[in-house]
This record gives structure tokens, C-alpha cells and sequence, in this order.
């Protein structure tokens, strides 16, 4: 049986040695997090996540979610009392500003919190997870009254949320969208129409669940101009604000899924439920991005934590279980055979995830500290570059954490042999549960197009421009030090092929779009090497420093050093893999009819 152990420690030394987390103290609620209260919030959500919420994990995806007839649905044991123990704890508003009932702590403690829930139980992270979202479209788009109404009950976490856009005929293109909005004489509208995969549509832990929906007003626009965002809670909310009257939506079945169990994902019937325009008439999408944005960083982390829940359970099997003997020589002489842990091949696994997860966990907090920059500052300019920046990364944070926590949650499977295909070890929760990841909140395939066709470009192209520079400047800054030298040495490789796959698009993309179709997965992997390479240039330097300062837990840095190293060596030289690719174009890949498959 897996268990999971938080890394609070990494999370604070990339926090506090590499971020400089102290040195943001002048942005709104940081002070607030001093470094006491700082390695105490997060070793409050260890405990939490360790001993509430992953043992819970298990029994989510063997009892699953169960629609009863009533269409009420009924959610696994153990779970109302676990998120009781979540929203009693107050870390449902951890980073909502005060006056809507929250900490108004930084978005990058809430970041580093929602890693370890996730990592311990993905599946029942997501209701609160929708709910935060739709906290945050109502904080940005919600007029005064709908935020006195909905957010303190929201962020107190008595009532949740949700995010409705996908029908059955209309997953990416939002533009194809028939749910339809009549107004009415009140100002209200009537919503009619199906919503299908609905994560945490219908359940049992919360007395309100407040539904964010994407409808048509009655004689707008065709396509994403005409598309509108609606506030629907299932209890319409009495005289004095509490749950009232039943409304006109309901879960009409719940989906039987390959993972991700404990999750309810349902199929929403919208009869003339009673709505509330959110943002102006026309501009859903862009309230309804908001809330996509949220979300796709947090759909970035469950890769991240899944990923690294699977490879701790790796490493404890690596070093327990007894096959063969070490290439060079007996390493347990006194048993039967060596652990496996020795096999340079096994090796191989470990460190690529290990490599991966702490530059993954630097890279997402690093964008975190982005948003609460864009958010927070009183300065103009920051506030711009780090919005241009966080635009910029989202797409990779998801696209990358995602497909490589899927990709690295069936490599620790791999560690455990055929017994890792064997449900009572774990394992296969974890490549089944990360495997959604890589899909909602926009397929990867659709965030590589992101990146290439709408990011790249964004306010001509000054956000990636920023990001060369700071890569470049890092590289150049540090190249005198011969410790080092060999990691700026890779990662000015990396940059120098991402740079080079950036001009190739601008030169053949523009006429010809194919190319950037067919380039945009690969170039999405090259960015994110090139700024995993960039947080292990960071990691590098900060673990050097402190050595050097003779710091006490010399081990902990040393092999910071060591997997950095790794990452260099073994996973940067993919980048020239990805441009070789990049620069074929698309020829090959469009020349076959379809019927030639
Ligand atoms: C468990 C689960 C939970 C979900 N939760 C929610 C939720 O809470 N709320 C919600 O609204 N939705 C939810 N979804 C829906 C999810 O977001 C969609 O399934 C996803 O966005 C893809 O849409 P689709 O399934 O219709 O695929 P399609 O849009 O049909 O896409 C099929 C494939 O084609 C690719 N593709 C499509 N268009 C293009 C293009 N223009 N260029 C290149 N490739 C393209 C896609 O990348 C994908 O690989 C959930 C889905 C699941 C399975």
C-alpha cells in the first residue's frame, strides 16, 4: 500500500533559498508569512494530507461515487469528514483576500498546500479545487452582490462549486455550445440545456453547490462572440441568503470512469434553472478563462503530485525488494540477492522522476509567485511582466507537469514489475488517476496550441523576449563560476535550441499553419526543459551557496547538486531531439489522406 510523505522541506528551500520568498514581504500578504508561520502552515497541511486525506485515497477509487435514485449522489466513505476536517482548517480560503472571508495569504503558499492535497488524494482535492476556481471568476467578474452572497459561504467551504462547459457535442470548441439563456422580466434567466463531465456536479459534502455556467443568450452571436457565463446554484438562495427553493438542475447519471474514482463526474440536466449573468452579456469566455487559468495550474500540480506520490512509493519498493545481484559486485552480500535499487536501469527511473518532480515543484511555485506578483504589486511594470509571464507558462505548467506525471506515474509502475499491474500496490491508481490530467481543463494537445498560436505572439512577443532575457542574463551572470559552469553550459544549449525553434516558427509558421500544428507539442516540451533547466541553474546556485556557507545539512545540498547534475546530463540534450523535429515541418505528418490510416 503507498503511503506519502509531503516534501515540506524542498517546498521551503525552494520557497525561502531559491524564491526568496522574504524578499516579496512588500506584496499584500506576505508578511504575513514569515518563515516560522511559513514551515508551520506547511507542516499542518503535511499532517493533514498525510494522515486525513491519503489514507482516503484507496478507498475513493474502490467504492467510487454512487448516483441514487433520487439523483442525489452519494460519495465514498470517509470523505465528507475529511474535507469537514479541510474546510474546518480554513484552507479552503488560504489565499482569498480577507475581506471575502479569507487568509489573503500569498497564491504560492496555497500552491505549495495543493501540492501535498493532491499528491495524497487527487480525487477528492478536485471538489474543493472546483471551488476555488469558481471563487476566483466571482471575486474578478461577480458584481457586489453576487460576492456578498456566494463567496463567504464559498471560501468557508460550506458550499462548492463548479465549472460547466463541455456538452456532448462540444469539448474544445466552445464555439459549438447550444445551452440556451431566456431572460426574464427579474433580471434572472432561464437556463436550459446538458452538460456532461462535470466533476463534482452533484455530491454530498456541501449544502449548496454553486454552478458556473456557459449558456447562449437567446439571439446572440454564433460561435465563442455570443457565448455567456451564468451563476446557478442547485438551492436558489432565499430572502435571507440561505439555501431556498430547489432549482431546475440535477445530475442525471454519473459517469463510469478509468480513474479518479472517488471524483464525481456527472452528466448536468439544466430544465429552466433559475441564472445569474456573471461579467457582461457576450463575455463568458473571458470570466470563464479565469477560472480556466486557476484551474489549469492546479491540474498542473496533480501531475506534479501524483507523479511524485507514485515515485515515493517506488523508492521504498526499489529498496526493498531482492532481485539479482549489482552489476559490480554482491551490495547486500548476507541475502539472497541485492535490492533493486542497485540496478543501474532502476536508477535510470528514479532519478529521472526524482530530477524532474524538484525542478517540477520549483517551476510551479516559481509561476505561483508570478501571479501573486501580477496580483499584488503597486508597481505598473511588475505587475505587467509578471502577467505577461504567467500567461506565458500556464500552458506549460499544464501541458508539461501533466503529461510527464502521467509519463512518470507508469515508470514507478514499472519499478514494482508485474506486481505493479496488481490493483493492491497502488500503482495502477496512479497511472489511471493522473492519466485525466493530461486531458480536461483544455487536452495538452490544445495547450501546446496555446502556447505557440496565442502566447508566443501575445503583445508581440514581449513575455517570451522577458523570458530569454532572464534565462540568457542567468546564464551569462553565473558562467564565471566553475561550479557552475557545466549546468550554465547546458542550460545556454537548451535556450540557444528553444530560441532557435522560436525563430523557425516565426518564419515558417505565419504562411504556412500546419507547421505550427505539427511543431507545438514538441515545442511545448522543448519550453518546458529549457525552464526546468532554468529552476535546476537556480537550485544549483542556492544549494552551492549555502555549502559554501557551511550549512549544516551539507547531505540535503550535496545531492541537490548531484540531481542536478542529472537533469543536465540526461534529460536537457532533449531539447535538440525536439528542434530536430520542430524544423521538419509539417509536410510528412499532413501528406497522407485520411483515408490512408
Ligand atoms: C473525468 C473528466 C472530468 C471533466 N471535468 C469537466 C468539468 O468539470 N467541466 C467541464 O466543463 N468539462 C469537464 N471535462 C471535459 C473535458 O474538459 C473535455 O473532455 C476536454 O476539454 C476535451 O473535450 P472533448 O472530450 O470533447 O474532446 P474533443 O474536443 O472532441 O477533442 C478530441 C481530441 O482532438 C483534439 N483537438 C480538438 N480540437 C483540436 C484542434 N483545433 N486542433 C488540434 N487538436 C484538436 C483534442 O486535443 C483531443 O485530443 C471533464 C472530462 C473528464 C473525462
Amino acid at each position: 500500500m503507498p503511503t506519502y510523505k509531503a516534501p515540506v522541506k524542498d517546498t521551503l528551500f525552494v520557497l525561502n533559498e531559491v524564491l526568496g520568498f522574504d524578499r516579496y514581504n512588500n506584496l499584500p500578504g506576505f508578511a504575513d508569512a514569515s518563515p516560522d508561520v511559513l514551515e508551520a502552515i506547511l507542516d499542518e497541511a503535511a499532517k493533514l494530507a498525510e494522515n486525513v486525506m491519503q489514507p482516503l485515497n484507496r478507498v475513493g477509487d474502490m467504492l467510487g461515487c454512487v448516483r441514487q435514485d433520487d439523483a442525489s449522489v452519494t460519495t465514498p466513505k470517509g470523505f465528507r469528514e475529511a474535507f469537514d476536517q479541510y474546510r474546518e482548517g480554513g484552507w479552503m480560503g488560504l489565499a482569498v483576500p480577507a475581506e471575502f472571508g479569507g487568509q489573503g495569504l500569498p497564491y504560492c503558499v496555497h500552491t505549495a498546500v495543493g501540492e501535498y492535497m493532491v499528491a495524497a488524494n487527487m480525487a477528492l482535492m478536485m471538489y474543493p479545487g472546483l471551488t476555488q476556481g469558481a471563487i476566483a471568476a466571482i471575486v474578478e467578474h461577480g458584481s457586489e452582490a453576487q460576492k456578498q452572497a456566494y463567496l463567504p459561504k464559498m471560501v468557508e467551504g460550506a458550499w462548492t462549486g463548479t465549472m460547466n462547459l463541455t456538452e456532448p457535442h462540444c469539448g474544445t470548441d466552445l464555439g459549438l455550445l447550444r445551452t440556451k439563456a431566456v431572460p426574464q422580466a427579474d433580471g434572472s434567466y432561464k437556463i436550459s440545456g446538458q452538460k456532461i463531465f462535470i466533476s463534482a456536479g452533484e455530491h454530498d459534502m456541501a449544502e449548496n453547490i454553486i454552478h458556473l455556467v456557459l449558456a447562449r443568450i437567446e439571439g446572440a452571436p454564433q460561435g465563442v462572440k455570443g457565448i455567456s457565463l451564468f451563476i446557478v446554484p442547485k438551492f436558489i438562495l432565499d430572502a435571507d441568503g440561505k439555501p431556498g427553493k430547489r432549482n431546475g438542475v440535477a445530475c442525471g447519471s454519473i459517469e463510469e470512469k478509468m480513474g479518479i474514482h472517488g471524483n464525481s463526474t456527472c452528466v448536468m440536466n439544466y430544465d429552466e434553472a433559475t441564472g445569474w449573468l456573471i461579467g457582461g452579456e457576450n463575455a463568458g469566455l473571458k470570466a470563464m478563462f479565469v477560472m480556466m487559468n486557476e484551474a489549469r495550474l492546479g491540474v498542473g500540480l496533480q501531475g506534479l503530485g501524483v507523479g511524485d506520490a507514485a515515485y515515493q512509493s517506488a523508492v521504498a519498493y526499489a529498496r526493498e525488494r531482492l532481485q539479482g545481484r549489482s552489476l559490480s559486485g554482491p551490495k547486500a552480500a548476507d541475502k539472497p540477492a541485492d535490492p533493486i535499487v542497485v540496478h543501474p536501469d532502476i536508477r535510470r527511473s528514479l532519478m529521472t522522476m526524482k530530477a524532474f518532480n524538484e525542478a517540477g515543484r520549483a517551476f510551479a511555485l516559481w509561476t505561483a509567485l508570478r501571479s501573486d506578483i501580477a496580483h499584488r504589486s503597486g508597481d505598473d511594470k511588475d505587475r505587467e511582466a509578471a502577467d505577461d509571464m504567467l500567461g506565458l507558462m500556464t500552458p506549460i505548467v499544464k501541458g508539461v507537469l501533466t503529461d510527464k506525471g502521467f509519463e512518470h506515474a507508469v515508470m514507478a509502475q514499472q519499478v514494482f514489475g508485474g506486481h505493479g499491474y496488481i490493483e493492491e500496490h497502488g500503482m495502477s491508481q496512479f497511472v489511471r488517476d493522473a492519466r485525466i490530467a493530461m486531458i480536461y481543463e483544455g487536452a495538452n494537445g490544445i495547450q501546446a496550441l496555446d502556447l505557440v498560436g496565442r502566447k508566443l505572439a501575445m503583445n508581440g512577443g514581449r513575455a517570451i523576449q522577458a523570458f530569454f532575457k532572464e534565462v540568457g542574463s542567468f546564464c551569462e551572470e553565473n558562467r564565471g563560476d566553475e561550479k557552475l559552469a557545466s549546468f550554465t553550459k547546458a542550460l545556454k544549449k537548451g535556450l540557444n535550441d528553444l530560441q532557435a525553434a522560436t525563430m523557425w516558427l516565426m518564419q515558417n509558421a505565419v504562411a504556412k499553419p500546419d507547421n505550427a500544428g505539427a511543431a507545438s507539442t514538441d515545442y511545448l516540451h522543448l519550453f518546458g526543459l529549457v525552464a526546468l533547466g532554468y529552476m535546476w541553474g537556480q537550485m544549483v546556485k542556492a544549494a552551492e551557496a549555502k555549502l559554501a556557507a557551511g550549512a549544516e545539512d551539507a547531505a540535503f545540498y550535496q545531492t541537490k547538486l548531484v540531481t542536478g547534475r542529472f537533469f543536465m546530463e540526461r534529460v536537457m540534450p532533449e531539447t535538440a531531439m525536439r528542434l530536430a523535429r520542430i524544423s521538419t515541418g509539417a509536410d510528412t505528418m499532413m501528406a497522407l489522406d485520411a483515408e490512408a490510416f
